[in-house]
C-alpha cells in the first residue's frame, strides 16, 4: 500500500492569509492538508484536524465546524506556522447514512492523520485545537505527541446553540473541559479556579468628569481575585447592544476566561440586559477609612443567575472541590429571595463540593427594602448554604456589620466581627476588600 504519497501541491488565498495545500492519498483514503511554515523537527505546532462534516451547508445551528475552521485559519496565521488536516470521514466515520444522528459511536480514525504528521512533516508534537478525547486518544494511539490542547472559542466563551453539543459531549465524558487550569510560571502548581457570579453592568459613575465604568462586581471580584492568584471564569449575560458591546470589549480586555450570552429579554428594572445603564451616585464622606458613599438608582443590569445557565456553565468549566465559586448578595435579590430558587442555584454547587465566596453587598439589602421585597433573614440565607464551604469576600459596601450588630451604618467591621463571622457562621478565610473597577485593593484580613 502506498502510504501518504503526494498527488497534488497547490496554494490558496483564505480570508485569514495564504496557505500551501498538499494532498495526501494512501491508496484507500485522501487527506488534504493545508500548512504555513517549514514545519520540520518543531514543537508545539498548531494543527486542527477536521473530518467532514456536511450540516453547515443546512445551516445546522448545533455545527459549529465552519466557526473551528475559521478560528483555526486565523490562529495558525497569527503564529505564522501550522497546519489543518481535512480527512474524508462523514458521520463521525460511519458515513452519510448517519451524518444526523448526535448518538452514532465516534469510528474516526486518525491513523492518516498521524503519519502525515510524524513521517511527512516530521513535527515533533503538535498543539492541537479540539476538546475531542477519541481524537486526542486516537492520536496519541498513533505516536503523536499532543503538547496542550486548544480550543477554538480561546478564553472569551461566547455562548451558542452549538455549545449544547459540546456540553452533552463533556457530560458523556466525550469532550474535555474547555477551561484549562492555568499554571503559574514557575509551574508550582494551578492557581485556584473560582466561578465568577456577579453583575456585568456598566456603571455612569457621577463624578466630574462623569465616566462610565463596567463597574459590576462580577467585573471587579474577577480582576480582585485574579490579583490574589485566582484564575477568575467570569459568567453572565450581557444585551445585544451598545452597552452590551462595551461590557464584552472590557471582559475580553482582561483576557480571563469568560462564559457570556447575549439576553435580548427586558424584563423589569432588574433586567438581564444591558438596554439601561445603571447610574451610581458618588458622594465623599471625607471619612478616610470610608471615603465614598454610593447611592444607586433603581436599575441594575446584565446580572444571570438563571439556574438553567448556570448549570451548564458548572459543567463546561467542569466545577469541582478544588474550585471556588465566587457569589454576590444580588443572587439573593435576583430571586427575589425565594428561599427555594436560591436553594436549587446553592445546590448545583454543593453537588460539586466546591467552595463559596460570597460577597455581601449592603446595598442589595439597601435594594431590598427599597423594592418592599421580603426583607433579609439570615435563617434562610444560612439554610441556603448550609452544607458548603464558605469563604468570605468583604468589600466596602459590606453588610458585616448589619450581620453582627443589627445595625445599618457605614462603619468598617472591626477584627472582632470577623472573629464573631467566622465563629458563627463558619466562614474560613476572609479575603480582600476590593474598589470600583478592582483598581483600589485594600488588605484586611487576607488569609490565603
Ligand atoms: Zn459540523
Amino acid at each position: 500500500m502506498i502510504l501518504h504519497q503526494l498527488i497534488n501541491s497547490k496554494s490558496i488565498i483564505t480570508k485569514h492569509g495564504d496557505f500551501k495545500v498538499d494532498t495526501y492519498y494512501n491508496g484507500k483514503e485522501e487527506a488534504i492538508v493545508l500548512s504555513i511554515g517549514d514545519l520540520r523537527e518543531k514543537n508545539d505546532v498548531l494543527c486542527r484536524i477536521q473530518s467532514t462534516c456536511l450540516n453547515h451547508y443546512f445551516f445546522d445551528v448545533e455545527c459549529d465546524c465552519l466557526d473551528q475552521m475559521e478560528s483555526s485559519l486565523e490562529m495558525i496565521t497569527k503564529e505564522g506556522q501550522g497546519l489543518i488536516i481535512l480527512l474524508h470521514q462523514e458521520g463521525k466515520g460511519n458515513g452519510f447514512s448517519t451524518q444526523f444522528n448526535n448518538n452514532v459511536k465516534d469510528s474516526r480514525n486518525y491513523k492518516l492523520a498521524a503519519k502525515i504528521i510524524n513521517e511527512r512533516y516530521r513535527i515533533n508534537s503538535i498543539n492541537l485545537i479540539t476538546l475531542n478525547k477519541h481524537k486526542i486518544d486516537n492520536l496519541q494511539q498513533n505516536g503523536i505527541e499532543i503538547n496542550r490542547t486548544i480550543w477554538y472559542m480561546g478564553k472569551y466563551i461566547k455562548f451558542k446553540p452549538a455549545l449544547e453539543r459540546t456540553i452533552s459531549e463533556i457530560i458523556k465524558e466525550e469532550a474535555i473541559c474547555p477551561i484549562q487550569y492555568e499554571f503559574e510560571d514557575n509551574n508550582s502548581g494551578s492557581k485556584k479556579r473560582v466561578l465568577i457570579c456577579g453583575d456585568l453592568n456598566i456603571d455612569r459613575f457621577l463624578v466630574d468628569p462623569p465616566k462610565d465604568y463596567v463597574g459590576g462586581t462580577g467585573y471587579n471580584a474577577a480582576r480582585a481575585l485574579h490579583k490574589y492568584g485566582f484564575m477568575p471564569i467570569i459568567f453572565g449575560s450581557v444585551g445585544n447592544d451598545d452597552n452590551g458591546k462595551l461590557i464584552e470589549d472590557e471582559i475580553k480586555n482582561l483576557n480571563l476566561y469568560a462564559i457570556i450570552r447575549e439576553n435580548n429579554d427586558l424584563v423589569d428594572e432588574e433586567s438581564k440586559t444591558t438596554k439601561k445603564t445603571a447610574v451610581v451616585k458618588i458622594h465623599k464622606t471625607g471619612d478616610p477609612s470610608h471615603p465614598f458613599n454610593h447611592e444607586w438608582d433603581t436599575v441594575n443590569n446584565a446580572n444571570d443567575y438563571d439556574n438553567q445557565f448556570f448549570k451548564k456553565t458548572i459543567t463546561l468549566s467542569n466545577l469541582n472541590k478544588n474550585d471556588f465559586v465566587f457569589i454576590t448578595s444580588y443572587l439573593f435579590l435576583q430571586k427575589k429571595w425565594d428561599i427555594v430558587e436560591c436553594k436549587k442555584f446553592f445546590s448545583e454547587i454543593k453537588k460539586r463540593n466546591a467552595r463559596i465566596i460570597l460577597d455581601f453587598a449592603k446595598s442589595s439589602f439597601r435594594k431590598c427594602e427599597a423594592t418592599k421585597r421580603m426583607p433579609f433573614n439570615l435563617d434562610q440565607f444560612l439554610e441556603c448554604i448550609n452544607g458548603c464551604e464558605l469563604f468570605l469576600l468583604v468589600d466596602y459596601f459590606n453588610s458585616m456589620v448589619r450581620l453582627t450588630n443589627n445595625t445599618f451604618d457605614n462603619k468598617i467591621p472591626e477584627s472582632d466581627d470577623y472573629e464573631l463571622f467566622f465563629n458563627k457562621y463558619g466562614a474560613k478565610y476572609i479575603i480582600c476588600r476590593y474598589g470600583a473597577r478592582g483598581d483600589t485593593y485594600q488588605d484586611t484580613y487576607c488569609n490565603l
